[in-house]
C-alpha cells in the first residue's frame, strides 16, 4: 500500500485524505498547528489517521508521496527535510487532478480570480454543463473528485497551488493579470512570482488555451520571452485583436476559434473596467466549452458578484456605500477609484504589504475628496496623501471610519471601503472586515 502523508489539515488537506483514502492509500494526516473540529470529525468519519500541534518525523519521512497545503512555505523545516530526502512534495490539485478525466478551467492571476471564476462558472452551468467549482473558492476540488462526478471543473489556482504541480495540465487556462503579491514566498524576486503563475501553461499543449490580459506589459513581456505551447487567447480593453477579445465602443467583441459572439458591456451586472475584462475571460473559457452564445449573453446578464468585491451596500441620502474589502493590494483599489463615477470618499489602510501608491495618485486626485485612514500603523498613507487630500483622518475602528464618512459625504458621493492593505491588524480577516463595514453601513 502506497502511503501518503498530508501536510495542513485544512480544506485541501482533509479533501486530498478523503480521496486518497478512497484510493487505497495508507494516508496519515499532520498539522504544525491545530485542526478545526468540523475537520477532525470528517477525518475520524472516514477511519484517517491524524496529528496535530506536532510533526512525527518518522511517520512523514516514510512517505511515499507528499500533499504539502499551500499555506506552508517551502522554507517551512519538514518540507525542507522532505525534498532532502527525495520525496516528492506535491500540492492538491496535482493529486486530485489524477482521479478526473473531466475538462479543467484553471484560473490564476493576482487579482480577479474569484469574480472570474465564479462568473466562468454560472455562464457554463446555465448553458447546461455538468460543472463542479472548487479551488481556493468553496470545497476543495480533491473531496469534489471523491464525491461526485462532473463533466467539467472551474478552478480557482493560487500561484502556492502552482508551486506543487509536476503534470497538472487545464484544457483551458486564465491569467488574469499579474502584478506583486505574495513576495514574502517568492524570496522578494517578482519574477520568481511570475514564473509561478505561468506554470499554469507549462504542460499545456497546442490542443489546449491560454487566456490573459493583452494590456498587463508583465504578462506579454514574459510570453515574449518565454513562449509556451499553449494556443493564445488574448483579450484587451485598448485595442482591436484579431483573435480572442476587445472592446469595439460598448460592444464586447469575441473571436474563439473563428467561434464570433458580440454582446453590449450594458449587459454586464458588475462595474468597472477590471470586471469587463473578467467577463471577457469567462465568455471565451464558456465557449470554449460549447455554451451557445444565447446562453452566455442571457446569464452574463444575471451574475451577481462575489461579496467583499466592489459590493454595493446600501444608498443613504443619496450616497452610495461600497464594500471592496477585498481589495487588499493597490492594484484592486486602482480598479476600484478607476471604475466608480462619483466622488469618494475612501476608506483605506491595514497591514501595509510594501505597498507603493504611486499609481493611485492620479486617481487620488482626480476622484477622492476625504481619505479615512484604518490601520494599525497609517504612517505611510498620511505621508503620501497628506497634503493631496483634505481632510484625512486617522481612526482605529470601523464604526468610527463609517459614522466619519456619513458626516463628510454629501449628496452623489460614494463611500468606498477598499483597503489596499491586509486585514489582519484590526481584523480576523478581510471577510470579518467587509461584514463590519455592511453592518456599520446599516446601523447609520
Ligand atoms: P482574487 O480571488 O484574485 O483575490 P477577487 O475576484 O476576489 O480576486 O477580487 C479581488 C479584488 O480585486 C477586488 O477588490 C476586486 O474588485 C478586484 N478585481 C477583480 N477583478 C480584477 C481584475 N481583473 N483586475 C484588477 N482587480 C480586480
Amino acid at each position: 500500500m502506497k502511503r501518503l502523508v498530508v501536510l495542513g489539515g485544512g480544506e485541501s488537506g482533509v479533501g486530498t485524505a478523503i480521496l486518497a483514502k478512497q484510493k487505497g492509500y495508507a494516508v496519515f494526516v499532520s498539522d504544525f498547528g491545530s485542526i478545526k473540529p468540523n475537520y477532525k470529525n470528517v477525518l475520524e468519519q472516514f477511519e484517517i489517521e491524524w496529528e496535530e500541534k506536532m510533526h512525527t518525523e518518522s511517520k512523514i519521512l516514510n512517505a511515499d508521496l507528499v500533499m504539502k497545503s499551500p499555506g506552508i512555505p517551502d522554507k517551512a523545516p519538514m518540507v525542507k527535510q522532505l525534498v532532502a530526502n527525495g520525496i516528492p512534495v506535491i500540492s492538491e490539485i496535482e493529486f486530485a487532478t489524477n482521479y478526473t478525466d473531466a475538462e479543467l478551467i484553471g484560473i490564476t492571476g493576482s487579482n480577479g480570480k474569484t469574480t472570474t471564476t465564479m462568473l466562468a462558472y454560472h455562464l457554463i452551468k446555465n448553458g447546461g454543463v455538468n460543472v463542479g467549482m472548487a479551488g481556493n473558492i468553496g470545497d476543495s476540488y480533491a473531496k469534489m473528485v471523491a464525491e461526485q462526478h462532473f463533466d467539467c471543473y472551474v478552478l480557482e489556482i493560487s500561484s502556492f497551488q502552482l508551486d506543487g504541480i509536476v503534470s497538472f495540465k487545464p484544457n483551458i487556462a486564465i491569467i488574469t493579470n499579474i502584478t506583486p503579491d505574495h513576495l514574502n514566498r517568492y524570496d522578494y524576486k517578482f519574477e520568481n512570482y511570475i514564473a509561478s503563475k505561468f506554470r499554469i501553461a507549462m504542460n499545456q499543449t497546442a490542443e489546449d488555451y491560454l487566456i490573459y490580459d493583452a494590456d498587463d506589459s508583465v504578462i506579454t513581456e514574459w510570453l515574449s520571452q518565454n513562449p509556451v505551447q499553449s494556443k493564445l487567447l488574448p483579450f484587451s480593453l485598448e485595442r482591436e485583436l484579431e483573435e480572442g477579445a476587445y472592446i469595439d465602443n460598448n460592444l464586447i467583441k469575441i473571436n474563439v476559434d473563428t467561434n464570433y459572439l458580440e454582446m453590449s458591456t450594458d449587459f454586464l451586472t458588475l462595474e468597472g473596467k477590471h470586471n469587463t475584462k473578467n467577463a471577457m475571460a469567462a465568455s471565451m473559457a464558456a465557449m470554449l466549452v460549447r455554451v451557445r452564445k444565447e446562453a452566455i449573453r442571457d446569464s452574463i446578464q444575471s451574475f451577481q458578484g462575489a461579496p467583499h468585491r466592489l459590493e454595493k451596500v446600501l444608498k443613504i441620502n443619496h450616497v452610495e456605500y461600497i464594500n471592496d474589502s477585498k481589495a487588499t493590494n493597490v492594484n484592486a483599489t486602482y480598479y476600484a477609484l478607476d471604475g466608480i463615477k462619483k466622488p469618494i470618499v475612501w476608506i483605506v489602510g491595514g497591514t501595509d504589504k510594501g505597498n507603493d501608491y504611486t499609481d493611485l495618485m492620479p486617481l487620488v486626485r482626480e476622484k477622492v475628496k476625504a481619505i479615512i485612514c484604518l490601520g494599525m500603523d497609517n504612517s505611510k498613507l498620511v505621508a503620501t496623501f497628506g497634503k493631496v487630500v483634505e481632510p484625512l483622518v486617522e481612526t482605529y475602528s470601523m464604526e468610527e471610519a463609517v459614522k466619519i464618512a456619513y458626516k463628510v459625504a454629501e449628496r452623489g458621493d460614494a463611500v468606498l471601503l477598499s483597503p489596499a492593505c491586509a486585514s489582519f491588524d484590526l481584523f480576523k480577516n478581510y471577510e470579518d472586515r467587509g461584514d463590519q463595514f455592511k453592518d456599520a453601513v446599516r446601523n447609520l
